[in-house]
């Protein structure tokens, strides 16, 4: 789950990392109001939308020589300019792709003196199965493009779970980062703080990027993008709150309200398939047999008939989706229950595009009877080549 860069830093706030005022704003007049709250004289104005890049993207609705997303204003009539330009418009940048994001909410900042811009991010690092730390010199620019130029500018520490993040690494990140005396301090009292939110909130990824190190010799976080581990929330019910669904694909949020683990994807075969292993494999017999999956669709362990039914009218939203199939274990439950549930769906939701069923496990005679005097165009298929081939060849007929 991602949150926006104003709530990010909030968060952090409460544990003592050093982060400029400043206050969120849904309109012209808010973000006017925000800046007077402001010492001034240098305010900056960013565009809050769960996307990174925002300072070099484009608004698709302004001029190509317009300023990005982050814009720096030196007086209330620059904020309200700004503001103005950026609210209700599509900010475009390299995390968002091309049909970008609308901007409806803006974070009013104090503008700082930056010295020295520095990257420092958290993640999880499923191969070290521990926090990684990851610092460098070079902030402010696109982290992907630091690794592939000069990858010597970039130190990766992993901070072993039973000492938590320790002074010995602390130092290690302040000497990555080249500091000295009170700057290296409160680096190094920096990352301790960042480290406790990590693991206290459950994050996946906190990125700081930049870190930067002020003209007045202050170490400060002046961008945070936090995503935290979804399966965690139940215990941060305050975190989940802050969710913001206008930012995600609404396809997934509807998902999500059944329990379905749901990803849309580019191609435009619908998936429905019980249990992500079972998915991953029918996503990569279809791509064998030369289509694209139009998503990923995990509908759980008990395919019940609400789930089933949910799990059609999603896919069916997708204009992309030219056919579909259903892969489906029967284990926990059984392939006759299945059937009557798919059929069922099929019927309610007057399915218009063809469908491919391939069902295996108990009852599955039951199932397959069920099916096939059900009256619909189902095509039945008796295993996972068959059925990749099957839906294959509808789909190529369709088109
Ligand atoms: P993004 O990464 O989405 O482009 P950032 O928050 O990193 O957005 O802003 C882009 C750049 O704008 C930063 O690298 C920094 O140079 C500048 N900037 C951001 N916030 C401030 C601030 N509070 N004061 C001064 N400059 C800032
Ligand atoms: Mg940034």
């Amino acid at each position: 789950m991602n949150i926006h860069e104003y709530q990010a830093k909030e968060l952090l706030a409460k544990f003592g990392v050093a982060i400029p005022a400043g206050y969120a704003a849904l309109s012209v007049e808010e973000a006017v109001e925000a800046a007077k709250r402001l010492p001034g004289p240098l305010y900056v104005v960013k565009s809050q939308i769960h996307a990174g890049g925002r300072g070099k993207g484009k608004f698709k609705e302004l001029p190509a020589d317009a300023k990005g997303g982050v814009r720096l204003a030196f007086s209330l009539d620059e904020v309200r300019a700004h503001a103005t330009d950026m609210l209700g418009n599509t900010l475009v940048t390299i995390q968002t792709g091309e049909a970008g994001k609308q901007v409806n909410r803006l974070y009013i900042t104090d503008g700082a003196d930056i010295e020295k811009e520095f990257y420092l991010s958290l993640l999880v690092d499923r191969k070290s199965s521990r926090v990684a730390m990851i610092v460098s010199t070079e902030g402010g620019m696109d982290i992907e493009t630091v690794a592939h130029d000069t990858p010597e500018k970039i130190t990766t520490l992993t901070i072993d779970p039973a000492t938590g993040l320790t002074d010995a690494d602390a130092k290690k990140a302040s000497a990555a980062l080249k500091l000295e005396g009170d700057l290296a301090a409160q680096a190094e009292d920096t990352v301790k703080k960042l480290y406790e939110a990590f693991i206290a909130t459950d994050m996946e990824m906190c990125e700081i990027n930049p870190l930067v190190q002020t003209k007045d010799g202050k170490i400060l976080v002046l961008d945070a993008k936090v995503a935290f581990d979804g399966n965690a929330m139940f215990r941060h019910k305050d975190i989940a709150e802050l969710r913001d669904v206008t930012e995600e694909d609404p396809a997934e949020v509807e998902a999500s309200e059944y329990d379905l683990a749901y990803i849309k994807l580019d191609g435009n075969i619908g998936c429905m398939v019980n249990g992500a292993g079972l998915a991953m494999a029918t996503m990569d017999i279809i791509k064998l047999n030369g289509e694209f999956p139009a998503n990923f669709l995990d509908v759980g362990g008990g395919a019940s008939k609400e789930k089933v039914t949910a799990a059609f009218k999603i896919i069916l939203k997708d204009p992309a989706v030219k056919g579909i199939l259903v892969n489906i274990f029967g284990g926990i439950m059984k392939c006759d229950i299945i059937a009557d549930g798919i059929v069922a769906a099929a019927k309610e939701v007057n399915l218009s595009v063809p469908l491919v069923v391939r069902l295996e496990g108990t009852n599955v005679e039951q199932g397959k009877k069920i099916l096939s005097e059900s009256g619909l165009a189902i095509v039945p298929a008796n295993d996972l080549g068959d059925a990749a081939k099957k839906i294959v060849a509808e789909v190529r007929k369709v088109a």
